[in-house]
């Protein structure tokens, strides 16, 4: 069976604790909601930050709301070779070999100690996908987009939970290099 699943590209973002929030925006501070993110049950929120280290500031970068437990930041391959910091390539959430970087907000600025990754590319499925098509949460497969550029992406992590939809995430950087813009239609390769 060929299964076809839908390209959508994360750019850098991070998502923050209530206390690195409340240090970075003042006391008690809740995020405002600038959009509903289309699957995961998350918003991107008004409210941006600047990364900065001695070799390279971003500003105007996107947290991505709720709060979380442990503060985490995602962002590209490109962006981590402009800082001269080697994050791991990891699933969302493991901070295993994460570096570290400055954040600045209204309130404050410090160093956010292990919290930068550069997110493995992955796909969402729901539970009733993931069975329908035989997907294992935790499972490597591959994708195939066609196109100009079209190249086979290797190393795609499947996650499955509940409030997911059949989608294949990217980040900017892996998506410039197949020329993709999003929605684009990718193969699954198993
Ligand atoms: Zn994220």
């Amino acid at each position: 069976m060929k299964l076809r699943i839908k390209t959508e590209i994360s750019a850098r973002h991070l998502h923050l604790c209530q206390k690195d929030l409340d240090r970075l925006f003042g006391p008690s501070h809740r995020l405002k909601v600038r959009n509903k993110l289309s699957q995961t049950g998350e918003f991107a929120a008004e409210e941006t930050v600047s990364l900065y280290n001695k070799h390279f500031r971003l500003e105007n970068v996107r947290i991505i709301g709720p709060i979380r437990k442990a503060s985490q930041v995602e962002i590209t391959l490109t962006e981590a070779r402009r800082f001269k910091i080697n994050p791991s390539v990891n699933v969302s959430g493991d901070l295993k070999g994460a570096a570290s970087i400055g954040v600045k907000g209204p309130k404050d600025r410090f160093v956010l100690k292990k919290a930068v990754i550069v997110a493995m590319r992955h796909i969402h499925a729901s539970p009733a996908e993931a069975r329908r098509y035989r997907l294992k949460n935790g499972q490597l497969i591959s994708v195939r987009v066609g196109g100009r550029r079209g190249l086979t992406f290797e190393n795609v992590i499947v996650r499955v939970r509940p409030n997911f939809r059949l989608s294949f995430q990217i980040d900017t950087d892996e998506a410039n290099a197949a020329g993709l813009l999003g929605g684009e239609w990718g193969e699954v390769i198993i």
